[in-house]
Protein backbone atom coordinates (compact mmCIF):
# COMPACT_ATOMS: atom_id res chain seq x y z
CA UNK A 1 0.00 0.00 0.00
CA UNK A 2 2.85 2.26 0.37
CA UNK A 3 3.83 2.37 -3.01
CA UNK A 4 0.92 4.10 -3.51
CA UNK A 5 2.24 7.01 -2.48
CA UNK A 6 0.91 10.31 -0.63
CA UNK A 7 -2.76 9.93 -2.36
CA UNK A 8 -3.40 7.05 0.32
CA UNK A 9 -2.64 9.85 2.94
CA UNK A 10 -5.93 10.40 4.20
CA UNK A 11 -6.87 6.73 4.04
CA UNK A 12 -4.10 6.58 6.87
CA UNK A 13 -5.01 10.12 8.82
CA UNK A 14 -4.79 9.10 12.33
CA UNK A 15 -7.15 11.95 13.34
CA UNK A 16 -9.81 10.68 11.36
CA UNK A 17 -9.37 7.40 12.31
CA UNK A 18 -9.64 7.97 15.83
CA UNK A 19 -12.53 10.53 15.18
CA UNK A 20 -14.60 7.70 13.35
CA UNK A 21 -13.52 5.32 15.89
CA UNK A 22 -14.73 7.33 18.78
CA UNK A 23 -18.34 7.97 17.00
CA UNK A 24 -18.47 4.54 16.50
CA UNK A 25 -18.43 3.48 20.20
CA UNK A 26 -20.45 6.73 20.88
CA UNK A 27 -23.04 5.36 18.36
CA UNK A 28 -22.99 1.93 20.34
CA UNK A 29 -23.19 2.93 23.71
CA UNK A 30 -25.86 5.51 22.63
CA UNK A 31 -28.93 2.61 21.84
CA UNK A 32 -28.26 1.17 25.22
CA UNK A 33 -28.18 4.28 27.03
CA UNK A 34 -31.71 4.20 28.20
CA UNK A 35 -32.10 0.77 28.56
CA UNK A 36 -28.87 1.24 30.79
CA UNK A 37 -30.86 4.44 32.40
CA UNK A 38 -28.25 6.82 31.69
CA UNK A 39 -30.32 9.35 30.08
CA UNK A 40 -32.17 11.83 33.06
CA UNK A 41 -33.26 15.38 32.62
CA UNK A 42 -32.09 18.81 33.98
CA UNK A 43 -34.97 22.19 33.60
CA UNK A 44 -33.86 25.32 33.34
CA UNK A 45 -36.30 27.84 34.70
CA UNK A 46 -38.12 30.03 32.44
CA UNK A 47 -38.63 33.70 34.16
CA UNK A 48 -41.59 36.08 33.65
CA UNK A 49 -39.43 39.52 32.95
CA UNK A 50 -41.97 41.79 34.34
CA UNK A 51 -42.57 40.48 37.87
CA UNK A 52 -39.09 37.69 37.97
CA UNK A 53 -41.47 35.09 38.58
CA UNK A 54 -40.59 31.12 37.62
CA UNK A 55 -43.16 30.58 34.95
CA UNK A 56 -42.24 27.10 33.66
CA UNK A 57 -39.23 25.29 32.63
CA UNK A 58 -37.17 23.79 29.85
CA UNK A 59 -36.35 19.94 29.64
CA UNK A 60 -32.72 19.77 28.67
CA UNK A 61 -31.38 16.13 28.14
CA UNK A 62 -28.32 15.03 29.96
CA UNK A 63 -26.28 11.41 29.50
CA UNK A 64 -24.00 10.39 32.40
CA UNK A 65 -21.90 8.16 30.38
CA UNK A 66 -20.05 5.56 32.61
CA UNK A 67 -16.49 6.49 31.39
CA UNK A 68 -16.72 10.06 29.60
CA UNK A 69 -18.47 11.68 32.80
CA UNK A 70 -21.49 14.12 31.49
CA UNK A 71 -21.94 14.29 27.38
CA UNK A 72 -24.03 16.97 26.16
CA UNK A 73 -26.62 17.26 23.63
CA UNK A 74 -24.84 18.54 21.40
CA UNK A 75 -22.70 15.68 21.15
CA UNK A 76 -25.23 13.05 20.90
CA UNK A 77 -28.25 14.15 19.98
CA UNK A 78 -27.42 14.92 15.96
CA UNK A 79 -26.57 10.94 16.23
CA UNK A 80 -29.10 10.18 17.95
CA UNK A 81 -31.09 11.50 14.76
CA UNK A 82 -28.48 9.88 11.94
CA UNK A 83 -28.64 6.46 13.83
CA UNK A 84 -32.62 6.46 13.88
CA UNK A 85 -32.88 6.67 18.17
CA UNK A 86 -33.89 10.04 18.31
CA UNK A 87 -37.90 8.83 18.19
CA UNK A 88 -37.47 6.15 21.37
CA UNK A 89 -34.94 8.77 23.05
CA UNK A 90 -37.61 11.58 22.25
CA UNK A 91 -40.57 9.80 23.07
CA UNK A 92 -38.60 8.97 26.73
CA UNK A 93 -38.06 12.55 26.91
CA UNK A 94 -41.59 13.58 26.70
CA UNK A 95 -43.04 11.56 29.04
CA UNK A 96 -40.41 11.78 31.89
CA UNK A 97 -40.45 15.93 31.54
CA UNK A 98 -44.64 15.60 31.48
CA UNK A 99 -44.31 12.90 34.71
CA UNK A 100 -42.14 15.78 36.64
CA UNK A 101 -44.31 18.38 35.81
CA UNK A 102 -47.20 16.64 37.04
CA UNK A 103 -45.85 15.96 40.21
CA UNK A 104 -44.58 19.21 40.64
CA UNK A 105 -47.82 20.62 39.44
CA UNK A 106 -49.50 18.75 42.23
CA UNK A 107 -47.18 19.81 44.95
CA UNK A 108 -48.14 23.38 43.81
CA UNK A 109 -50.15 26.32 45.76
CA UNK A 110 -53.25 25.82 43.57
CA UNK A 111 -54.36 29.61 43.61
CA UNK A 112 -51.13 30.44 41.25
CA UNK A 113 -50.89 29.91 37.59
CA UNK A 114 -50.29 26.89 36.02
CA UNK A 115 -46.69 25.76 35.17
CA UNK A 116 -45.09 25.29 32.16
CA UNK A 117 -42.86 22.81 30.29
CA UNK A 118 -40.74 23.26 27.62
CA UNK A 119 -39.14 20.15 25.52
CA UNK A 120 -37.11 19.84 22.44
CA UNK A 121 -38.26 18.20 19.26
CA UNK A 122 -36.52 17.01 16.82
CA UNK A 123 -38.42 16.77 13.07
CA UNK A 124 -37.45 13.31 12.50
CA UNK A 125 -39.87 12.85 15.71
CA UNK A 126 -42.25 14.64 14.19
CA UNK A 127 -42.91 13.18 11.33
CA UNK A 128 -42.82 9.56 13.11
CA UNK A 129 -45.94 7.79 12.95
CA UNK A 130 -48.42 9.32 15.58
CA UNK A 131 -46.88 11.71 16.71
CA UNK A 132 -49.69 14.11 17.90
CA UNK A 133 -51.31 10.63 19.63
CA UNK A 134 -48.40 9.93 21.64
CA UNK A 135 -48.37 13.54 22.80
CA UNK A 136 -52.14 13.47 23.40
CA UNK A 137 -51.80 10.08 25.69
CA UNK A 138 -48.74 11.76 27.54
CA UNK A 139 -50.77 14.74 28.34
CA UNK A 140 -53.89 12.25 29.47
CA UNK A 141 -51.74 9.88 31.47
CA UNK A 142 -50.91 12.58 33.82
CA UNK A 143 -53.48 14.91 33.13
CA UNK A 144 -51.92 17.86 32.10
CA UNK A 145 -53.71 20.65 30.45
CA UNK A 146 -52.13 20.71 26.62
CA UNK A 147 -51.42 24.13 27.22
CA UNK A 148 -48.84 23.59 30.12
CA UNK A 149 -46.76 21.30 27.56
CA UNK A 150 -44.63 23.58 24.80
CA UNK A 151 -42.94 22.11 22.17
CA UNK A 152 -40.17 23.57 20.94
CA UNK A 153 -38.59 23.25 17.22
CA UNK A 154 -36.22 23.93 15.05
CA UNK A 155 -34.85 23.01 11.43
CA UNK A 156 -38.37 24.22 11.09
CA UNK A 157 -37.32 24.32 6.86
CA UNK A 158 -37.48 20.75 6.73
CA UNK A 159 -40.70 20.12 8.76
CA UNK A 160 -42.75 22.11 5.76
CA UNK A 161 -42.00 19.41 3.42
CA UNK A 162 -42.77 16.96 4.90
CA UNK A 163 -46.93 16.21 5.22
CA UNK A 164 -46.63 13.65 8.13
CA UNK A 165 -44.87 16.67 10.27
CA UNK A 166 -47.17 19.19 8.54
CA UNK A 167 -50.59 17.12 9.97
CA UNK A 168 -48.60 16.12 13.49
CA UNK A 169 -48.34 20.03 13.87
CA UNK A 170 -52.01 21.00 12.83
CA UNK A 171 -53.03 18.34 15.00
CA UNK A 172 -51.32 19.53 17.99
CA UNK A 173 -52.06 23.44 17.38
CA UNK A 174 -55.74 22.08 17.25
CA UNK A 175 -55.14 19.95 20.81
CA UNK A 176 -54.01 23.48 22.13
CA UNK A 177 -50.53 22.44 22.90
CA UNK A 178 -47.96 25.48 22.37
CA UNK A 179 -45.33 25.38 19.63
CA UNK A 180 -42.14 27.30 19.84
CA UNK A 181 -39.86 28.31 17.64
CA UNK A 182 -36.47 27.57 18.32
CA UNK A 183 -33.71 29.62 17.86
CA UNK A 184 -35.41 31.75 15.87
CA UNK A 185 -33.05 34.09 13.76
CA UNK A 186 -30.34 31.57 12.89
CA UNK A 187 -30.29 29.34 9.84
CA UNK A 188 -32.73 26.58 10.56
CA UNK A 189 -35.38 29.30 12.17
CA UNK A 190 -35.92 32.35 10.60
CA UNK A 191 -38.57 34.60 8.60
CA UNK A 192 -40.26 32.83 6.22
CA UNK A 193 -40.72 29.84 8.34
CA UNK A 194 -42.98 32.04 11.03
CA UNK A 195 -44.83 32.89 7.56
CA UNK A 196 -46.47 29.30 7.29
CA UNK A 197 -45.84 28.04 10.36
CA UNK A 198 -48.59 27.52 13.63
CA UNK A 199 -46.30 28.51 16.29
CA UNK A 200 -47.12 30.95 19.21
CA UNK A 201 -44.11 31.30 21.09
CA UNK A 202 -40.94 32.67 19.69
CA UNK A 203 -37.85 32.12 21.46
CA UNK A 204 -35.11 34.55 20.35
CA UNK A 205 -31.38 32.71 19.56
CA UNK A 206 -28.99 33.46 22.60
CA UNK A 207 -26.69 34.71 19.51
CA UNK A 208 -28.86 38.09 19.29
CA UNK A 209 -29.48 38.46 22.84
CA UNK A 210 -25.74 38.49 23.66
CA UNK A 211 -25.32 41.19 21.04
CA UNK A 212 -28.01 43.44 23.17
CA UNK A 213 -25.42 45.74 24.86
CA UNK A 214 -22.47 45.96 22.02
CA UNK A 215 -22.35 48.55 19.62
CA UNK A 216 -23.62 47.07 16.21
CA UNK A 217 -27.14 46.47 15.47
CA UNK A 218 -28.07 43.80 18.40
CA UNK A 219 -30.48 45.83 19.94
CA UNK A 220 -32.54 47.11 17.10
CA UNK A 221 -32.41 43.81 15.75
CA UNK A 222 -34.21 42.37 18.68
CA UNK A 223 -36.17 45.16 19.19
CA UNK A 224 -37.71 43.85 15.21
CA UNK A 225 -37.88 40.64 16.54
CA UNK A 226 -40.15 40.89 19.49
CA UNK A 227 -41.93 43.18 17.79
CA UNK A 228 -42.77 41.17 14.79
CA UNK A 229 -43.62 38.08 17.40
CA UNK A 230 -46.19 40.31 18.84
CA UNK A 231 -47.58 41.56 15.83
CA UNK A 232 -48.59 37.95 15.54
CA UNK A 233 -49.72 37.29 18.58
CA UNK A 234 -46.64 35.26 19.84
CA UNK A 235 -45.35 34.96 23.31
CA UNK A 236 -41.22 35.93 22.90
CA UNK A 237 -39.16 34.58 25.24
CA UNK A 238 -35.39 35.62 25.14
CA UNK A 239 -32.64 32.49 25.53
CA UNK A 240 -29.30 33.16 26.83
CA UNK A 241 -29.76 36.05 29.01
CA UNK A 242 -26.71 36.51 30.99
CA UNK A 243 -26.34 39.79 32.20
CA UNK A 244 -28.70 42.48 33.93
CA UNK A 245 -28.08 45.05 31.35
CA UNK A 246 -29.55 42.92 28.63
CA UNK A 247 -32.03 41.44 31.35
CA UNK A 248 -33.32 45.60 31.77
CA UNK A 249 -33.33 45.85 27.53
CA UNK A 250 -35.52 42.97 27.06
CA UNK A 251 -37.82 44.26 29.64
CA UNK A 252 -37.54 47.65 28.13
CA UNK A 253 -38.40 46.08 24.98
CA UNK A 254 -41.74 43.88 26.48
CA UNK A 255 -40.29 40.53 25.92
CA UNK A 256 -42.62 38.21 28.38
CA UNK A 257 -39.83 35.95 29.00
CA UNK A 258 -35.94 35.14 29.35
CA UNK A 259 -34.04 32.28 30.60
CA UNK A 260 -30.14 32.20 31.04
CA UNK A 261 -27.30 31.77 33.20
CA UNK A 262 -28.21 34.99 34.99
CA UNK A 263 -31.64 33.98 36.32
CA UNK A 264 -30.81 30.33 36.42
CA UNK A 265 -28.83 27.22 35.03
CA UNK A 266 -30.42 23.67 33.98
CA UNK A 267 -30.97 22.52 37.44
CA UNK A 268 -31.63 19.33 38.92
CA UNK A 269 -35.11 18.37 39.71
CA UNK A 270 -34.78 18.41 43.33
CA UNK A 271 -33.00 21.99 43.04
CA UNK A 272 -35.40 23.49 41.03
CA UNK A 273 -38.31 22.03 42.96
CA UNK A 274 -36.79 23.69 46.26
CA UNK A 275 -36.26 27.36 44.10
CA UNK A 276 -40.35 26.71 43.19
CA UNK A 277 -40.46 26.14 47.26
CA UNK A 278 -43.32 23.53 46.54
CA UNK A 279 -44.51 21.72 49.56
CA UNK A 280 -43.80 17.69 49.98
CA UNK A 281 -45.06 15.16 48.02
CA UNK A 282 -48.55 13.65 49.04
P1 LIG B 1 -31.47 24.73 22.97
O1 LIG B 1 -32.80 24.09 22.81
O2 LIG B 1 -31.23 26.02 22.27
O3 LIG B 1 -31.25 24.85 24.55
C1 LIG B 1 -30.58 25.92 25.17
C2 LIG B 1 -29.13 25.59 25.42
O4 LIG B 1 -28.47 26.77 25.87
C3 LIG B 1 -28.91 24.56 26.52
O5 LIG B 1 -27.72 23.84 26.21
C4 LIG B 1 -28.69 25.44 27.75
O6 LIG B 1 -27.98 24.78 28.79
C5 LIG B 1 -27.90 26.55 27.15
N1 LIG B 1 -28.02 27.80 27.88
C6 LIG B 1 -29.04 28.24 28.65
N2 LIG B 1 -28.82 29.46 29.13
C7 LIG B 1 -27.61 29.85 28.67
C8 LIG B 1 -26.82 31.04 28.81
O7 LIG B 1 -27.18 31.99 29.49
N3 LIG B 1 -25.63 31.05 28.17
C9 LIG B 1 -25.18 30.02 27.42
N4 LIG B 1 -23.99 30.12 26.84
N5 LIG B 1 -25.91 28.88 27.24
C10 LIG B 1 -27.11 28.81 27.86
P2 LIG B 1 -27.68 22.24 26.30
O8 LIG B 1 -28.45 21.77 27.49
O9 LIG B 1 -26.26 21.84 26.15
O10 LIG B 1 -28.50 21.78 25.03
C11 LIG B 1 -28.01 22.04 23.74
C12 LIG B 1 -29.02 21.71 22.68
O11 LIG B 1 -29.28 20.31 22.64
C13 LIG B 1 -30.38 22.36 22.91
O12 LIG B 1 -30.31 23.71 22.50
C14 LIG B 1 -31.26 21.49 22.05
O13 LIG B 1 -31.20 21.88 20.70
C15 LIG B 1 -30.60 20.12 22.19
N6 LIG B 1 -31.36 19.32 23.18
C16 LIG B 1 -31.27 19.32 24.54
N7 LIG B 1 -32.14 18.44 25.08
C17 LIG B 1 -32.81 17.88 24.03
C18 LIG B 1 -33.85 16.89 23.93
O14 LIG B 1 -34.40 16.36 24.93
N8 LIG B 1 -34.27 16.57 22.66
C19 LIG B 1 -33.74 17.14 21.54
N9 LIG B 1 -34.20 16.76 20.32
N10 LIG B 1 -32.77 18.08 21.60
C20 LIG B 1 -32.31 18.44 22.84
CA1 LIG C 1 -34.84 24.65 23.13
CA1 LIG D 1 -32.66 27.54 21.62
CA1 LIG E 1 -29.98 25.67 20.03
Amino acid sequence: AKARGRNCYQFFNPELRDRAAKRYAVEADLARALERRQLRLEYQPLFSLHDQHVVGAEALIRWDHPDRGIVSPVEFIGIAEDRGLIVSIGTWVLHEACRQLAEWSARRNPALPALTMAVNVSSRQLSAPDFAGVVKDVLDRHRLAPTQLCLELTETAQLLDMTEARDALADLARLGVHIALDDFGTGYSSLAHLMQFPANVLKIDRSFVNQLETEGRGREIVAAVTATGHVLGMTVVAEGVETTGQLERLIALGCEQGQGYLLARPLRPDVLAALLELGSES
